[in-house]
């Protein structure tokens, strides 16, 4: 056994002694190396969680986030069509600080790669061995004019971080008179969840059917086609939603004047919404900036795949919408949650001396309201490629539901119940 090795079982067993002297403790203080996580989302707070588990609650870790509770984008749209509230999909942290995480309601302002320090707002300095960035993404307002200052991002909401702003689409949508025109602007792909603002779509229009018959949805996708589960969503706009909902593609936005509701496009006339939703380009989130790990495109940050480390950084973990995803990988919560494991088992190999395993697989699945309780999924599953150095989809894997069920509506809120617990508890 290498002495590394060694070290790191003798302060395991340290840990778990001390975690069990301490069991009602919310915050006790662990022996074992120290594993900083930024953000408490779908991949920060399951690797805090598994990083806890699987170390046996010896290693000392701390989750920032600003968020009093984990409020979940996964069924947010349901909110906006009126058949869900906030507060069915708001968890609370106690979960994990009973285990024993040191939860932290505070934003990481500055990361020190050198000295291995993560600072948050209120000045704190928290040395980390291991530091894990979950943060998600930031918008590219400077990318559409017209949408840079608080007035206007407060009249033309995005409501891609669910929140206030889920809460505030709702009201809007609910506010606009029977006869108007609900205009949702689809940035070109990569974007978070891929299927998520054609679910959007059918939500409003769920929701126009029963209470403003004569109102419309209008989809201008800056993409050439529908990005993700075309054919079911063109059956859902064709069948049950027919003079409701009208697609357009090829509608790249340009900018947008937030005082008349009115969005510009590359090629096409200016088009006037009585509410208007832009999606903006998406990059991974300032913090990620700040701590250097972007590395493609000034937009996302690489990692090796086998431990979700940044390939420039060392001893920093990205994971979730963030990253420069793998091939055919979905920006999705199932994916954030699955580089989650990987990473954790990473990072508990590393400090062990050991190397990561060499053959991750992960899987995704993606559920689709189209009604209030019918839904659609379409599913993927990802091996590690020696040759390729990434991740790529398993041939003959995955697919993608024949139509709508209200079975797989079931499944879809199992799903939540059961990722929300797999993370939080
Ligand atoms: C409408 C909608 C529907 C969706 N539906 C699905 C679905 O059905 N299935 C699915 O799998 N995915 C779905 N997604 C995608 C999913 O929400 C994201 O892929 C997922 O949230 C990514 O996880 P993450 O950990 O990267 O980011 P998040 O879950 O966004 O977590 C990031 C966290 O970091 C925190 N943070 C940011 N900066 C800092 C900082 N400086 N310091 C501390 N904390 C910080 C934020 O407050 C946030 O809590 C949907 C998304 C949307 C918008």
């Amino acid at each position: 056994m290498s002495m590394q090795r060694r070290e790191f079982l003798k302060a395991m067993g340290a840990g778990v002694s001390a975690a069990a002297l301490s069991a009602c403790a919310v915050s006790p203080s662990r022996s074992g190396p120290k594993v900083v996580v930024v953000g408490g989302g779908y991949g920060g707070a399951t690797v805090a969680k598994y990083l806890d588990m699987w170390s046996n609650g010896s290693l000392d870790i701390t989750l920032v986030e600003p968020n009093a509770a984990f409020v979940s984008c996964p069924l947010s749209n349901l909110v906006l069509g009126g058949s869900k509230q906030i507060a069915d999909l708001t968890v609370s942290y106690d979960g994990l600080a009973k285990r024993g995480v040191r939860v932290i309601a505070e934003t990481a302002t500055v990361v020190d790669p050198l000295r291995q320090t993560v600072r948050i707002r209120d000045q704190r300095e928290l040395p980390y061995d291991r530091l894990v960035l979950s943060p998600g993404i930031d918008f590219m307002y400077e990318q559409v004019p017209g949408l840079g200052s608080p007035e206007a991002q407060a009249k033309v909401l995005h409501a891609w971080k669910a929140g206030p702003q889920t809460v505030a689409l709702r009201q809007q949508l609910e506010a606009m008179r029977d006869g108007g025109v609900f205009v949702i602007s689809i940035p070109k792909a990569p974007y978070r969840c891929p299927p998520g603002p054609y679910e959007r779509a059918c939500q409003v229009a769920w929701y126009f059917k029963r209470a403003k018959p004569r109102s419309k949805v209008l989809i201008l996708d800056g993409n050439e086609d529908v990005v993700s589960k075309k054919g079911l969503f063109m059956k859902a706009w064709n069948e049950d939603y027919k003079g409701i909902v009208e697609y357009r593609p090829n509608y790249v936005l340009t900018g947008v004047d937030a005082s008349t509701l009115t969005a510009r496009f590359e090629v096409q006339e200016n088009v006037k919404a009585d509410v208007l939703n832009v999606i903006p380009p998406q990059r991974a989130n300032d913090i990620a900036g700040q701590a250097g790990v972007i590395t493609a495109n000034n937009r996302w940050c690489e990692v090796d795949f086998l431990s979700f480390e940044s390939i420039k950084v060392p001893k920093i973990h990205v994971l979730g919408d963030a990253i420069q995803i793998a091939p055919l990988m979905p920006k999705s919560g199932h994916m954030a949650n699955q580089h989650a494991k990987v990473a954790a088992a990473a990072i508990l190999n590393a400090f062990a001396g050991q190397a990561p395993n060499p053959t991750p697989v992960i899987n995704n699945t993606c559920y689709s309201f189209i009604t209030d309780r019918d839904v659609v999924h379409v599913c993927s599953v990802h091996q590690y490629d020696k040759e390729k150095k990434t991740l790529v989809t398993v041939p003959g894997s995955g697919g993608l539901s024949p139509g709508p069920t209200a079975l797989e509506g079931e499944y879809a809120f199992s799903w939540a119940k059961n990722i929300w617990a797999d993370m939080l508890t």
